[in-house]
């Protein structure tokens, strides 16, 4: 790592930085303006080579929305009360992962791998990837990703019968009025 790489808890200071957007896959360039180390805001990057300044609300809202959300989950809780009745203990992750891999295992013995069922928002390296091996080591292919639900499986079959769709055709009628 250079002297001039961040680390997860350096903090940037104030400015714009170019960057991507990873709220879906389409990972449309992007500006992240920085003040007081928090961003306070997200935007189309216009000159960005591939997007070309195509951006969608999700893309302005999600970063800085689920970032700094009041509601956002920082560590695992176990429900306290009846199912919906709002109550919550915090746990550990050792705790959390024990009884997470105990019950798969429970549903797994009784029902068969097939049972279990994984669904993800992102499906390049992070999130999908990891729910996919992890089903995957379960013996389960049922996992499905943001796209089954939206228009990239639109997307994936056009490329796969030989239409030309690129990802900045798609995305360019997404835009968002700012
Ligand atoms: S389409 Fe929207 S959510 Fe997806 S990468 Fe682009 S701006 Fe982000």
């Amino acid at each position: 790592m250079t002297e001039t790489a961040f680390t997860a808890r350096q903090v940037a200071e104030d400015g714009t930085y170019p960057t991507t957007c990873w709220e879906c896959s389409t990972c449309c360039g992007a500006l992240a303006t920085v003040r007081d180390g928090r961003v306070v805001d997200f935007a189309p990057n216009r000159y960005h080579p591939y997007s070309k300044g195509a951006f969608c609300i999700k893309g302005i809202r999600g970063a800085p929305g689920i970032t700094y959300g009041p509601g956002r989950l920082l560590h695992p809780m176990r429900r306290a009360g009846a199912r919906g009745e709002g109550k919550w203990a915090r746990v550990s992750w050792d705790e959390a992962l024990e009884e997470m891999a105990e019950r798969l295992a429970q549903v797994r013995q009784k029902y068969g791998p097939e049972a279990i069922v994984g669904a993800t928002s992102g499906a390049y390296f992070s999130r999908s990837l990891i729910l996919a091996l992890t089903l995957r080591s379960i013996g389960s292919p049922n996992w499905m990703i943001n796209q089954d639900l939206c228009g990239g499986c639109r997307a994936v079959s056009a490329r796969a019968m030989g239409a030309s769709t690129s990802r900045a055709a798609r995305t360019s009628k997404m835009r968002a009025a700012r």
